[in-house]
């Protein structure tokens, strides 16, 4: 989980724990018989940006989307009790190592 000083410094955990108080305050829990439908529900926001770019709404109405999708994303690695700063900069580094278009045989 996040140390203070990964929370203080303004990352992701300093994220993950805002959208925890909120969803606290809001009265959605994180308990782990919720983890199914929080995966479900991060998959219904990016429908909504989908369907927003579709129509042709603003840009800005699928970004709110997005930022939808990573609300619940954050709430998610809390429920899961999971360093996101950690994991983020551990993927990146990963990924950085990668050659280009990795893994890419049709498109993507
Ligand atoms: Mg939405």
């Amino acid at each position: 989980m996040a140390d203070e000083s990964t929370v203080a410094a303004g990352g992701l955990n300093a994220k993950v724990a805002e959208v925890r108080a909120l969803c606290e305050a809001k009265g959605f829990s994180a308990e782990h018989s919720r983890i199914w439908e929080m995966l479900a529900l991060i998959h219904t926001e990016i429908s909504e940006a989908t369907d927003a770019y579709k129509k042709g709404l603003p840009l800005e109405a699928v970004g709110e989307e997005l930022i939808d999708a990573l609300i619940r994303i954050f709430h998610l690695l809390s429920a899961l009790d999971l360093d996101a700063d950690a994991l983020f900069e551990a993927k990146m580094a990963k990924n950085w190592q990668r050659p280009y278009k990795y893994n890419t045989v049709r498109g993507g």
